[in-house]
């Protein structure tokens, strides 16, 4: 797996004793919520591709 330069920041959360993983997408602001690193990293792919898209001078 390939992670661009702009990729994304996670940050582990914990709620009501629930463990969370957050992740800030470092080019465009958008966040993404995911309770496994599996989850995770599965949003981040399909949120990468839509933000590249979304931005045709990236
Ligand atoms: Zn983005």
């Amino acid at each position: 797996m390939e992670f661009e330069e702009y990729d994304f920041t996670r940050n582990p959360l914990v709620q009501n004793q629930v463990f969370y993983l957050e992740s800030k997408c470092a080019f465009c602001g958008f966040s993404i919520v995911a309770h496994s690193i599996e989850e995770l990293v599965e949003l981040e792919q399909l949120h990468r591709a839509a933000c590249r898209r979304s931005d045709p001078a990236a």
